[in-house]
């Protein structure tokens, strides 16, 4: 082939890297995660699924820093995660990683917009009014714009936390089991936006899921059962 019509290709770009991974969590005798290696693409919708237990809210936890401790390599929009603090972990999530976390990390006394407008306050961002009243009429939680987060369904809960990780235009959303608590047609409402605005906003999204309903909405999928050597019945 004549030097000059070969085509150039960049190989893609990771926004999550793992290798010669393995966590284990205090006074446990076995490791809960060893990955030999794991690539996550940049601005891509990827899917972590499997088996209760093999790992996915642990994997997702030390990916967001609320949860350290891991050996080997795990590096995060290119930052390396070893030797972070917990400060520089939270300031480094505040700036980049929007979380949808089983757990919520709503403020139960604030409200709907005041839970968005801290999210975008602690990560020194400005507050784009229209696009927060878009988002959330789009979540179909516009009518609870003024309800104080504790007063919420799960359900609710949950969109409020996927329309503060939204707002927030983050470069990585992540996402543990978001569907779980919505019926067909909120789920189908919820993924269609996230998918979006991911898009428009060149958003690496990855979520984390038993719920195999939505697979092939996904860019990627990966098996955690299969891939992570510690989980049961791993190959
Ligand atoms: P999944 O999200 O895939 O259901 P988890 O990551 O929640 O799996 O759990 C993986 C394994 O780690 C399970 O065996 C679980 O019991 C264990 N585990 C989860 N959280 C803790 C914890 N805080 N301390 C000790 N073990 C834990
Ligand atoms: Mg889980």
């Amino acid at each position: 082939m004549p030097r000059s019509s070969r085509r150039i290709s960049s190989p893609p770009v990771a926004a999550i890297e793992i290798d010669d991974f393995s966590f284990a969590y205090a006074r446990s005798a076995q490791d809960t995660l060893a990955i030999p290696t794991m690539k996550i693409p940049a601005k891509k919708n990827t899917l972590i699924f499997g088996d209760s237990g093999c790992g996915k809210s642990t994997l997702l936890s030390l990916i967001a820093g609320v949860l350290t401790g891991h050996r080997g390599n795990l590096s995060v929009l290119g930052v390396d995660y070893a030797g972070m603090s917990a400060p520089q972990h939270d300031l480094f999530r505040a700036k980049n990683i929007g979380v949808i976390f089983q757990q919520f990390n709503l403020i139960s006394y604030l409200t709907v917009i005041e839970n968005i407008l801290l999210g975008l306050k602690l990560a020194g961002k400005t507050a784009d009014y229209p696009r927060i009243e878009s988002i959330l009429s789009h979540l179909q939680i516009d009518a609870f714009r003024n309800t104080r987060a504790r007063f919420l369904s799960h359900g609710q809960q949950q969109r409020v936390a996927a329309a503060r990780a939204l707002a927030a235009r983050n470069s990585l959303i992540l996402a543990d089991e978001p569907t779980s608590a919505l019926d067909d047609t909120n789920s189908r409402l919820f993924l269609d936006l996230l998918f979006r605005e991911a898009a428009a906003n060149e958003t690496t999204v990855v979520v984390v899921s038993h719920d195999l309903r939505y697979k092939n909405r996904f860019d990627h999928q990966i098996d955690l059962t299969r891939v992570n050597r510690a989980a049961r019945g791993a190959a």
